[in-house]
């Protein structure tokens, strides 16, 4: 059964009328075959369109072109090349031999066609420059993907994305080529396997020659613009990251909005807020490394205040487990018996650091974490963990051990 491929008499159709040539179950779904159709099936990189079927009775006549369509609304969920028959999947049955119109969802196919063209003229460009291929083609939902035979920098990359938006702005206009065997062989076009028999050229006149099955806009100028998001090194090439049209548009304007929220934050234009930012970063290393001097200096003082102590249990906060090892090790290097720093870890724990120059501080801090719902261990003159208890619950229990209290 031939469809009729009105979309490649003219891109810009939106609805057709067709007749149903067969409607078959199959699972939740219906296969359906028109004898014309302005869907575009999955193929050459483009996802398939979307849009409904609208079920007319045989008498029911047909509306104007944008009007409100009455009759029973079929959503196309997908569309589908399989051997040579465009099949159209749908949620419903359509009886076989009515009318429908066709119409697909407009937004989605001209957004398609944009970011199709938009790729062709970026791969060409790069194609003439660098002499790579474009060996993986994807048009995801968030961005299209282009993957590269060989390296380029992401400032190539910018290169060819302003001589891409010249081109675009040159309204140059798109040609289809359906050259003869003979013919072709006189073409130096851009594919991705060996082709024989029919072959459909796209031309962008100066910037691309490719054999491909896709949609695309007539005039370049439709693209608007393209934007290259990244370039990255991949397999034995790059992974370029690209859209362009309105969805170029909405990924600048997003950029544009979070860095003015920056720079009004930061009291700077948004042209500055990379300087800013750097100097802020500057200023906070800085100060923690002050901060830090400070930490160093305030435990030597406590070590310092210890001088001459046997044992010792210190209550403290805000450490975090590589200071409380520090701060006890400190306290150690001034004290002839165990010492114990306990910090604030959450409301009811403490991270603790326990150790002993001669001796073993194990029995004891097998003990602690038994009494004091604790976990962790260390050698013999040195252990960390954290214990689940009280202030007063670890204070009773140092105070036991006849440790002196201290708190800092
Ligand atoms: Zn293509």
């Amino acid at each position: 059964m031939d469809t009729e491929r009105l979309y490649y008499q003219d891109v810009y159709l939106k609805e057709c009328e067709a007749r149903v040539l067969s409607c078959r179950k199959e699972g939740d779904r219906c296969r359906v075959i028109l004898d014309r159709t302005v869907f575009y099936p999955e193929g050459g990189g483009q996802p398939a369109d979307r849009g409904a079927l609208f079920v007319r009775e045989p008498e029911g006549g047909w509306p104007e072109e944008d009007k409100e369509v009455s009759g029973r609304q079929v959503p196309v969920l997908d569309v589908q090349e399989e051997e040579e028959e465009i099949v159209h999947f749908t949620s419903e049955e359509v009886p076989e031999g009515s009318r429908v119109l066709c119409r697909i969802d407009w937004d989605r196919r001209f957004d398609l066609m944009q970011q199709h063209s938009g790729e062709h003229i970026v791969s060409g460009l790069i194609h003439e420059t660098f002499g790579y291929d474009n060996v993986g083609f994807h048009m995801g939902e968030d961005c299209i993907t282009i993957d590269l035979s060989g390296s380029m920098t992401m400032d190539q990359a910018r290169e060819i994305e302003a001589r891409a938006n010249d081109y675009i702005a040159g309204c140059h206009s798109v040609e289809v080529l359906y050259p003869g065997p003979e013919e072709l062989d006189h073409y130096d076009y851009r594919s991705k396997k060996e082709l024989s028999g029919d072959v459909r050229l796209l031309a962008f006149p100066g910037a691309d020659l490719c054999a491909c099955c896709g949609l695309h806009v007539t005039c370049t100028g439709e693209i608007g613009l393209v934007k290259i998001l990244s370039c990255h090194h991949f397999r034995e090439g790059v992974r370029i990251e690209m859209l362009s049209g309105k969805r170029a548009l909405a990924w600048l304007d997003t950029h544009f909005i979070q860095n003015s929220r920056i720079g009004k934050a930061l009291s700077v234009k948004a042209d500055g807020t990379a300087e800013a930012v750097d100097r802020l970063q500057k200023e906070n290393y800085e100060l923690k490394g002050a901060l830090m001097e400070e930490k160093k200096k305030g435990m030597a003082r406590l070590a310092a205040s210890c001088k001459g102590e046997r044992d010792i249990c210190l209550f403290t906060s805000g450490l975090d487990p590589v200071d409380v090892r520090k701060c006890a090790d400190g306290i150690l290097d001034q004290i002839r018996g165990i010492c114990v720093v306990l910090s604030e870890h959450d409301k009811e724990g403490f991270q603790y650091a326990a150790g002993i120059r001669e001796g073993d501080i194990r029995p004891l801090v097998k003990e602690m974490n038994g009494r004091l719902s604790g976990r962790g261990g260390g050698k013999p003159f040195f252990a960390q963990g954290l214990i689940q208890a009280s202030k007063e619950e670890a204070e009773d229990f140092f105070h036991g051990k006849g440790f002196s209290i201290r708190w800092a």
